[in-house]
Order: C-alpha cells, then sequence, then structure tokens
C-alpha cells in the first residue's frame, strides 16, 4: 500500500502573526442566520444585528490593538446586517481589506455590485453537506459534490464583479474521503476561484467521564447551550487531524504541498493552520507549489512596505511568482515543469498560470488531560466587551461569562474515553 505523507515542519514557515500583529481581524455583525450548520460556532440567542457604532468601535479596536490587513465579517450570516455596505466603506476608508463569510443564501447580483463599489475585497462562501439550506434540491445529499452546481454559481457570481472567491467545507468523518474530489473541483474552476479552506469539525462531547465547567460551576451541558455538544458516538467518528487532511490531498495531489502553519498552544507536534498554493494553469495542470521562502518573503515585505503582515492578496500573481525561484527550491521545481511541458507546445509559454490557495484548519482539540489546544495566535479574534478572544469560542462567554473547562473525573484517573487527541472543541 502506497505510504502516506505527512507535513514536516522543517520545510514549513511558521507565520509571524502574533496576538498584536496579526492580519486578520473577526468581526460577527449579527446572530441572525437564515440556514442551519451543523456543530456551528453561533448560537442565536436573540442579540440580532449588532448596532453600526459598535461595529465601528470592535473594527477600530481592532486596527489598533491587532494590526490587520484585513476584517472578516462574519455572523450570523453577515450579509443580512442592514448597512453591510456602510461597514464595507467603514473599512475601505480605514485602508484595510474586507473579507465576507457567507452561505451565500441572500447573495444577488446587485448587492454584489454595491458590496464592489463599496470597497469589498472579497467573499468567502461556506457551503457543504452538513447544512440545512431551502436552496438544496435534495434534504439529504449522498455526496459533498453534489453541491458543485451551486458553488459554481456563487463563483461565477463573484467572478462577474471581479472580487476574491473562496470557498470552504467542513470536513467530517462523512466527506474528508472527498477532500480530493473538491480540491479537485476548485482546480477545473481556477478561473473563478482563488482559495479553498477545509476546516475540519469540532464538537464538545457529551459523555461519562467529562464534566465541564465555567467560572467554577458545573455546567449541564445536556440542557442545550452551546451549539457543537456531540455525543459520543458521533465523536468517535471523528478523530481527523489537519496531517491527515495533507496526507490524502498530497496522495492525488503530488505537486501540492503546504508553505507554512500555525502550531497548537499545547502540543509541539499540532498543526493547526497549514496554508499551501498549488501552481496551475487554466486547464488544470498542475506543476508544484509554493515553497516556505515565497511565504517568508511575502509576509516579510508586507510588513516592510505596508506595516501589515498579509492576507488574502487581492491580485492573481500569474507567472510573477516564479522570480521567487531564485530563493525558493519548490518553486525551482515547479519552474522546471511548466518549461518541460511548454517546451513540448512553445504556446504554452503564453497560457496563464495561477495559484490556488488551500488552507486547513484544525479547530480546537480537547485533550486526554482535559486542557484544550487552541490555535497558536489566533488569527481569528473578535472583541467581547473590550477583550479580544477566540471567535471561536464566543459562545461560552456569552452563554457562561468565561471558557468552559473540562475535569477528567475516571476513577483510576489515567483511563478515559479520550484515548487520542479528539478532534473536538471546547
Ligand atoms: S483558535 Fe479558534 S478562532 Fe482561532 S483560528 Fe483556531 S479555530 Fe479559529
Amino acid at each position: 500500500m502506497e505510504a502516506l505523507i505527512y507535513p514536516d515542519k522543517a520545510n514549513l514557515y511558521r507565520l509571524p502573526w502574533s496576538m498584536n500583529d496579526n492580519p486578520i481581524g473577526w468581526v460577527e455583525v449579527t446572530d441572525i442566520c437564515n440556514i442551519q450548520c451543523k456543530g456551528c460556532y453561533r448560537l442565536v440567542m436573540g442579540e440580532g444585528h449588532k448596532p453600526v457604532r459598535q461595529i465601528k468601535e470592535d473594527i477600530l479596536f481592532l486596527k489598533k490593538w491587532r494590526n490587520c490587513d484585513n476584517i472578516t465579517l462574519a455572523g450570523g450570516e453577515s450579509i443580512l446586517h442592514p448597512h453591510i455596505l456602510d461597514l464595507i466603506k467603514f473599512i475601505n476608508d480605514l485602508k484595510m481589506k474586507s473579507i465576507i463569510l457567507t452561505n451565500g443564501y441572500a447573495l444577488t447580483n446587485s448587492l454584489l455590485k454595491d458590496l464592489k463599489k463599496a470597497g469589498l475585497t472579497g467573499l468567502s462562501f461556506h457551503i457543504d453537506s452538513t447544512q440545512i439550506r431551502p436552496d438544496f434540491k435534495k434534504k439529504k445529499l449522498e455526496s459533498e459534490l453534489e453541491l458543485n452546481d451551486l458553488r459554481l454559481k456563487y463563483g461565477k457570481m463573484v467572478n462577474k464583479v471581479g472580487l476574491y472567491a473562496h470557498f470552504g467545507i467542513t470536513v467530517t468523518a462523512r466527506n474528508y474521503q472527498e477532500v480530493p474530489k473538491f480540491i479537485q473541483w476548485a482546480i477545473d474552476n481556477i478561473k473563478l476561484i482563488n482559495g479553498v479552506s477545509l476546516i475540519i469539525y469540532r464538537g464538545l462531547p457529551l459523555t461519562e467521564g467529562i464534566e465541564y465547567y465555567a467560572n467554577d460551576k458545573k455546567i449541564d451541558m445536556k440542557s442545550g447551550g452551546l451549539g457543537y455538544v456531540v455525543d459520543k458516538d458521533e465523536i468517535e467518528g471523528i478523530g481527523i487531524t489537519s496531517k491527515d487532511i495533507y496526507a490524502i490531498i498530497k496522495k492525488h495531489f503530488p505537486d501540492y504541498d503546504a508553505s507554512a502553519y500555525l502550531g497548537g498552544t499545547i502540543d509541539h507536534t499540532s498543526f493547526k493552520w497549514l496554508i499551501g498554493n498549488i501552481i496551475l494553469n487554466g486547464k488544470g495542470k498542475t506543476f508544484g507549489a509554493f515553497g516556505k521562502k515565497t511565504l517568508e518573503i511575502a509576509q516579510t515585505m508586507h510588513h516592510f512596505i505596508y506595516g501589515t503582515y498579509l492576507v488574502y492578496p487581492k491580485n492573481r500573481f500569474g507567472k510573477i511568482v516564479f522570480l521567487m525561484s531564485f530563493f525558493d527550491r519548490s518553486l525551482r521545481k515547479a519552474l522546471s515543469k511548466f518549461i518541460r511541458y511548454a517546451l513540448l507546445k512553445p504556446i504554452r509559454f503564453f497560457s496563464p498560470i495561477n495559484a490556488l490557495g488551500i488552507g486547513i484548519v484544525q479547530a480546537p482539540d480537547l485533550l486526554p488531560d482535559g486542557r484544550v489546544e487552541m490555535c497558536d495566535d489566533c488569527p481569528d479574534m473578535c472583541v467581547h466587551n473590550g477583550k479580544l478572544v477566540n471567535s471561536c469560542r464566543l459562545d461560552e462567554y456569552r452563554l457562561y461569562g468565561d471558557l468552559v473547562q473540562a475535569k477528567i473525573v475516571n476513577e483510576q484517573g489515567k483511563q478515559t474515553i479520550l484515548k487520542n487527541r479528539s478532534q473536538v472543541l471546547m
């Protein structure tokens, strides 16, 4: 059997992002949504749309304390906010990029045109088979691929107005094997798509042997509350890590590689964020991947020139990226493969070259001893009561006023149901 290849830290650049110097600022503009996603991080608690004044204060806070290159507007469903255009304009006037995180369902061509006019950089769509939404043709989907037409519809709409388009799915035990097909879909439509993200599903296990506390009070998780509480059977079916996703992509696309990462806050072997870019032409022929030096130079130069680290580049680099092959071994290999390919038919030298960004995110893990491992220097921090908090755990503050803590309560003190790192959260 073919051996799987896993990421190696020696070949990866550790992104220089930190709490106070991080290109991403996360702002949730509403807790209202028009669909349902399994394991959603956000509860509808009746807060509704945040007042514009408060959102603008949060954006200014993030600019000041995070030194952001980009503000990601999330929710709930961010485009439902009645002042979304004003907010985009506000971010644009502050000379930051803006990305809207959306399920797409309420998106129209005319709204897209207005968003573009207001200065929006791009949209990141979450469309996957874990959702319940009115625009699915079937209630129960057998495969992630059944949604490709819907994704394509949004890709075309965004492309028409010339914005950045990104597509994300939640990876579960059920659709994990389909990850390569999802990547292939993005490769086939590279003219419309800039990147994809694969966010591993997380859940908080409801099972004997674990008790939960917040503010020193025991919490009864069964009686509702957090949207990501799952029972034991479901958790045992998860257990996927970012390394597994890397390995399955690498197996199907040997030219793929990751070039940068963020580790975890506890385990030195984790990869909580793995960022990579496949280089390819418009016909889906792949040549290689960005190496760590390209990411290092891009981050450093962007910081030197603009004062912030880089995220969501506005423009496609095309063949210019091959200039980095002076410094980057991985790009030298890609360039050499491209030249060999083009020499067979010299007209190919003129065909456009693209890069497909692939981001893998391993959400927080509950470790066997009950500690929770987060992403080191979390890029998706938001403002809550004047403090920066991990957006994936915001609901714990909203519901319980503090982070939830797990206590492993088995009798022997060592053997628990958490035999391995579970892909679970808190
Ligand atoms: S810690 Fe949570 S919010 Fe931060 S990047 Fe990781 S998953 Fe996202």
